[in-house]
């Protein structure tokens, strides 16, 4: 896979880029990773990327053309178009789905924002996705364009050390991971639980499971509206809706 990051600030990515299971995936040559400081494409005399919003008010706009010439010089005349995503607080809330997505793409290209935005002409014809890391309000795109990075690239082929660990993640399944213990199996007198250290893997995974369910049913009860279940799963789901709905129910 090929990552270009349209940025202000590319030093941003120096460590980033460098460091665990990114600067792994790059070494094994998995993904190349490039950010470029668009201002490079800036086409008059100060290098500005910005200007005032027509119309006035506060806050400077990223101008289109270093944005539109710099991807355009990335784009490869030969290859498939890249996905072109835009960071911004407006665009889909980003997910496990999506990053699944990505993930299948040869070509990413990222474009990083500042100030008080983009002209608009940047999203309605140069980008492909919108995407948003959550409600909130970042000073510039670097750092939802490296979250989104890192999810997609430990899913490629060959990243992760053990494969099974993306597959089992909380979301890839539809539910939140199940909980987790190592050595020892008693610390400060709290012990693990038996199964755990049974061997007997048909055990161990019906435990993980339930563990999974009970986990989602606490803390995202959203997600098992969409997961895969059982029909015996199904059922439990039913009656835990209605236990909660009874008036006789304590939480
Ligand atoms: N005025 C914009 C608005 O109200 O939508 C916010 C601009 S923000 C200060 C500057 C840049 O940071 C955005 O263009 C975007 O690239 C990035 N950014 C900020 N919050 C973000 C978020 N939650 N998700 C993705 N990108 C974000």
């Amino acid at each position: 896979m090929r990552i270009d990051v349209l940025t202000l600030f590319p030093e941003m990515f120096d460590g980033v880029f460098r460091s665990s299971i990114l600067g792994k995936a790059r070494d094994k040559g998995i993904v190349r990773l490039n950010a470029v400081n668009f201002r490079e494409y800036a086409n008059n005399k100060h290098n500005t990327v910005d200007d005032y919003p027509y119309g006035g008010g506060g806050g400077m706009v990223l101008k289109p053309e270093p944005l539109f010439a710099a991807v355009e010089d990335l784009v490869p005349q030969d290859g498939p178009p890249p996905r072109v995503i835009l960071m911004c607080p407006q665009g889909e809330t980003y997910s496990q789905r999506k990053a699944e997505e990505l993930a299948r793409e040869e070509h990413l290209v990222f474009l990083c924002g500042h100030y008080e935005g983009y002209d608009e002409r940047i999203r309605e014809y140069l980008v492909t996705d919108e995407l948003s890391i959550g409600d909130y309000v970042l000073t510039g795109g670097e750092l939802p364009a490296m979250t989104v990075i890192d999810s997609v690239v430990r899913l490629l082929p060959g990243v992760l050390g053990n494969e099974t660990s993306a597959i089992t993640d909380s979301f890839s399944t539809g539910l939140l991971e199940h909980p987790q213990y190592t050595r020892p199996a008693v610390f400060r007198g709290w012990e693990v639980p038996e199964v755990l250290m049974s061997g007997h893997h048909a055990h161990v995974a019906a435990w993980r499971r339930e563990q999974s369910l009970l986990r989602t049913w606490n803390r995202r009860r959203d997600l098992l509206e969409s997961a895969e279940l059982t029909d015996k799963e199904r059922a439990w789901l039913a009656q835990m809706k209605a236990q909660t709905k009874s008036p006789s129910t304590t939480e």
